[in-house]
């Protein structure tokens, strides 16, 4: 199986990618995390990608194809993959396009998970994560039971830089302007497949397999 995934910020594309690359056993790859990872490890690329992560704005697109470029290449990928916020503009889809046909290894299905404008700044503005873990909680949806600690190993929470209102709402405009065009070149490709994204996680796995099932099918 080798999917994407699109959807606005705070979609639940993160939270859905675990449950589908573990239901498929094939990796998950999230150019999100691979820059956070190199912001944490002060990398040259993390030096690169935090002035446009702050902003809300995207990665520049020579960076980002490029990481996915090696990323794909690595033998683990061979059953499949999912890939969780890649690509993001059309002239990424181009490029992935390229290196999978050069692999001939195309996609299988592009699945959107869809959710309205209010609820993603609900989503994102209580998402709360842990500094030692990862785990990601959320104040109003899921939220530990002391204020600002994980229950999961006792870390500390922090809120991400982008998940700070001003800063969703340009990644809110990033995506109707650079990412949401992406529907449309997927959809004429034959390989778009949408789910409503709200409701209980559970729900929302259960219709994403689905909805992943019967694009293999067919
Ligand atoms: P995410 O964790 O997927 O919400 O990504 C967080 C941020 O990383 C985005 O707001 C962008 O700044 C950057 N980013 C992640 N994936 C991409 C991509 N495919 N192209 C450009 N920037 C990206």
């Amino acid at each position: 199986m080798r999917v994407v995934l699109v959807g606005a910020p705070g979609a639940g594309k993160g939270t859905q990618a675990k449950y589908i690359a573990e239901h498929y056993e094939i990796p998950s790859i999230s150019t999100g995390d691979i820059f956070r990872a190199n912001i944490a490890e002060q990398s040259d690329l993390g030096k690169k990608a935090k002035a446009y992560m702050d902003a809300g704005d995207l990665v520049p697109d020579e960076v980002t194809i490029g990481i996915v470029r090696d990323r794909l290449a690595q033998g683990d990928t061979e059953p499949g993959f999912l890939l969780d916020g890649f690509p993001r503009t059309v002239r990424q889809a181009e490029a992935l396009d390229d290196i999978l046909s050069a692999l001939d290894t195309p996609l299988d299905v592009v699945l959107e998970l869809q959710v309205d404008d209010d609820e993603v700044v609900r989503r994102l503005s209580g998402r709360r994560t842990c500094r030692t873990c990862g785990h990601v909680w959320h104040v109003e949806f899921d939220p530990p039971s002391r204020d600002g600690v994980c229950d999961e190993c006792g870390g500390e929470l922090f809120q991400r830089d982008d998940d700070l209102p001003d800063t969703i709402r340009r990644r809110l405009e990033v995506y109707t302007e650079q990412t949401a065009p992406l529907v449309g070149f997927y959809d004429d490709a034959g390989l778009l497949r949408s789910i409503a994204a709200e409701g209980s996680v559970d729900d929302i796995t259960t219709r994403a397999i689905d909805a992943l099932e019967l694009a293999a099918k067919s």
